[in-house]
Order: C-alpha cells, then sequence, then structure tokens
C-alpha cells in the first residue's frame, strides 16, 4: 500500500490513533483515498478489543507448554452489504473463515454459521492495514495544533510526529476524550458521557473431555459467555487439554471490577468448574493446567445510550481537520466498529479534493 518518494509528496498526511477493527478501516478506505497514512498504537499490536494473547506454562513434566487465547471479539455476523464486501474479499484471502458452533444455552443447538478470523482475531486488522507504517507501543498522549493548520501527535517513546493535514482518533469514547480535549471541547463531554461496560475474562487450560458443545450462554451466574476456544477453526490445544475463554457478565465485572485478580480468577475458576460436565466414573473435575485474567475496562458501549452530537457514525470537523471513530459512534460490535472508520475515511477523503490550508512546523501549547 505504499507509495514511492516521488508520489508521496502529494499525498494528504494523515495520522490514525489506534490501530483496532475501526482505526484499520479508516487507514484502509484513506489509502485508497490517496493519502499518506501513518498509524500510532499503544499495544504492541495491532487489533484492539479483536485481541490475541499467548500463554506458556511448564507442565508437570517441565515441558514447556503454549496456547493462544482470543480473549476479546470472537465471531461475527455481517449484515451490511459493505461490510459483507469487505469481508468477502477477507474470507477470498483466507483470514476470515465460517464456523457452525454448537452453542449451549437453555438447551443444545447448531446456530446460523458465524465468522471467525485466522489465525487469530487480529488478523482482520493486519489485512486491512496491508503495509501501511504503525509505530507500536507508542502511547499518544497530546494533539497538538500548528499555527496555521497541521498536526503534531506527540505519543511516549517517540520524537513529536509530524505535520500531519488531518487525524483521526479511533478508540474508546473516554480514551478518545482524552485526546480531543482542548481542540472540540463538546465532542470531548459527549465522548466522557458515553457509558462503556466493563468486562472480567478468563483464560483457562483444562484436561480434555469429550464435551457436549463449543460455546454456552449460561442463563444465571457470573458468566455470559463460554467459549471452547480450541475447537474455534485454525486454533489448537496442546494434546490431552483444552482451551477456555469465559466472558464474565457486565454486573458481575463491574461489582468485582476492583478485586485483585487472583480472586477474580478463583471465582471464575468457580464459576466455569459448574459448566463443564464431570467425567470417568467418581464423576471427577477436570485437571487444570493454566488460568488467568484479563479485565477489560471499556468492553461494550451500555446498550442504552449514545452520543450525544452529530448524526452520523463518526464525528468529523473539516475545519479543523480532525475525525473521531469507533464502534460506540454507530452500536456495537465489529460491524459497528468498521462502518465508523469507514465512514469517517470517506468523509475525510472527500476534503482532499478542496484546498487546504498552508502547514508550518509552528506548535501551539496546550
Ligand atoms: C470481551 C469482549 C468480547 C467481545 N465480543 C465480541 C463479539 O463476539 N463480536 C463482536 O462483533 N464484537 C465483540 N466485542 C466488541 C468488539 O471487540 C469491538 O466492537 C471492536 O473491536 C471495537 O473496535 P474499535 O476499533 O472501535 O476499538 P478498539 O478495538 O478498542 O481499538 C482501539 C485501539 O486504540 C488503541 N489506543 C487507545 N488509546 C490509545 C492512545 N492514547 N494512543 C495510541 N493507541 C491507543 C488501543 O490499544 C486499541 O488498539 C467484544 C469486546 C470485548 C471486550
Amino acid at each position: 500500500m505504499q507509495r514511492n518518494d516521488s508520489n508521496q509528496q502529494d499525498l494528504v498526511r494523515v495520522a490514525v490513533i489506534g490501530t483496532g477493527i475501526s482505526g484499520s478501516a479508516c487507514a484502509a478506505g484513506l489509502v485508497q483515498g490517496d493519502a499518506q497514512v501513518t498509524l500510532f498504537e499503544k499495544s504492541r499490536n495491532v487489533g484492539g478489543r479483536m485481541a490475541t494473547r499467548r500463554a506458556r506454562w511448564q507442565d508437570t513434566t517441565g515441558a514447556e507448554q503454549s496456547v493462544c487465547f482470543d480473549h476479546g471479539a470472537q465471531s461475527f455476523t455481517p449484515v451490511q452489504p459493505r461490510f459483507k464486501a469487505m469481508v468477502k474479499r477477507a474470507v477470498s484471502a483466507g483470514c476470515v473463515t465460517p464456523w457452525n458452533p454448537l452453542v449451549h444455552a437453555e438447551r443444545l443447538e447448531t446456530t446460523a454459521p458465524v465468522l471467525v478470523v485466522s489465525p487469530t482475531m487480529p488478523a482482520l486488522c493486519s489485512h486491512l492495514l496491508g503495509d501501511l507504517t504503525v509505530h507500536f507501543n507508542c502511547t499518544v498522549r497530546r494533539l497538538q495544533r500548528a499555527a496555521d493548520g497541521g498536526w503534531f501527535v506527540a505519543a511516549d517513546g517517540m520524537p513529536l510526529a509530524g505535520p500531519f493535514d488531518q487525524v483521526a482518533v479511533a478508540m474508546p469514547p473516554a480514551q478518545a476524550a482524552v485526546l480531543v480535549a482542548g481542540h472540540h471541547d463538546d465532542w470531548a463531554d459527549a465522548l466522557m458521557a458515553r457509558r462503556m461496560e466493563p468486562c472480567w475474562t478468563l483464560m483457562a487450560v483444562t484436561d480434555d473431555v469429550d464435551w457436549p458443545w463449543d460455546m454456552a450462554e449460561p442463563s444465571s451466574g457470573p458468566l455470559a459467555r463460554v467459549l471452547r476456544s480450541d475447537r474455534v477453526p485454525g486454533r489448537t490445544a496442546p494434546r490431552g487439554m483444552a482451551v477456555w475463554t469465559a466472558h464474565a457478565t457486565p454486573e458481575w465485572t463491574q461489582a468485582h471490577l476492583e478485586d485483585d485478580p487472583s480472586v477474580v480468577s478463583a471465582l471464575l475458576q468457580d464459576a466455569l468448574r459448574t459448566q463443564l460436565p464431570t467425567v470417568g466414573p467418581g464423576a471427577v473435575a477436570p485437571r487444570w493446567h493454566h488460568a488467568v485474567v484479563h479485565r477489560w475496562r471499556y468492553a461494550r458501549p451500555e446498550l442504552s445510550g449514545e452520543v450525544s452530537v452529530g448524526s452520523d457514525g463518526y464525528l468529523w470537523d473539516e475545519s479543523l481537520a480532525l475525525g473521531v471513530c469507533g464502534e460506540h459512534l454507530v452500536g456495537t460490535g465489529i460491524e459497528a466498529a468498521w462502518q465508523s472508520g469507514d465512514e469517517l475515511a470517506d468523509a475525510m477523503a472527500a476534503s482532499f479534493e478542496r484546498p487546504k490550508p498552508p502547514v508550518r512546523a509552528v506548535v501551539t501549547a496546550r
């Protein structure tokens, strides 16, 4: 996706902050519209809440074992035509695969096929980003505006970056609010008011047995969803073991938000144990090989709320050349996030044709 140096001088320079699915969609759309895109990401990898975590431990023989957990988003079902078209290309590229999980809610049933990303969930963002430049381990602290327009990005671990002609902020609302405050305070206030639900997630490895289901959605107790992760296409487990990802309900998480992770892990292991069949003549519970928890402070937007500025699925101020995208501006889930980023890219690209203000490397203090 990168152009050669002579062509790059004519391109509009855009900074995208965040490489979740909304930032990735925005960057991919901007490149189609002839922008030179640079991304900034606070983590080591792309994907945001389409996340994967590798766990390593030593088994009882001292041998090193490892597995991958998709501990954020796990699957999706496309609805809108534009999203479907992008997903179709991702299926052709081999990074998205249909899957028919056997689900246990009130009863055992096969659902309509869902889509999963292979080999792990962040691969869809990598697919969209291609070889675009991403600065990793780089938390953006401030956006600074030059006197005559043009943006500079102040991030941990690197010199001030810029100037950029446009900036897109692609992250959960409370984090986006920090970066737009001082530039667009009405956006910052509205984003701060957008409430997100938290989620404690247990990632565990037990003995393998012949489980009757791939996914359970308990109707009561601390757990909202349990996934037998190694049954997802493209995932594996060490021989004789089963890999689990269990998401707690928002209510349970809220009640235990500041608890010590070891306490949360023990409670969620108990909850998971009650979902798993016992095995053998003495009805023995499976042995645990590994367990760790992750706290998502900003997991999903509260469904009842909405952002009170703008009527589009993104925020864009052409005079400031500043935009915001993310699932919270459309609804919830991967498709909502993608749509927000894709639509913001269209709005930003529409202004490429219009004359842009001269950019001087003069930085205003904020
Ligand atoms: C536990 C859980 C389960 C879920 N299950 C599903 C599911 O099954 N199906 C579904 O469709 N959706 C699911 N979702 C929701 C889905 O993950 C989100 O809708 C989607 O991933 C949001 O994408 P985003 O780009 O808006 O934000 P994010 O994915 O949060 O991306 C924001 C990015 O910005 C980066 N960032 C933040 N602040 C800064 C900063 N200051 N500087 C630099 N970088 C920064 C972050 O590191 C991150 O990479 C789930 C979410 C969670 C947490």
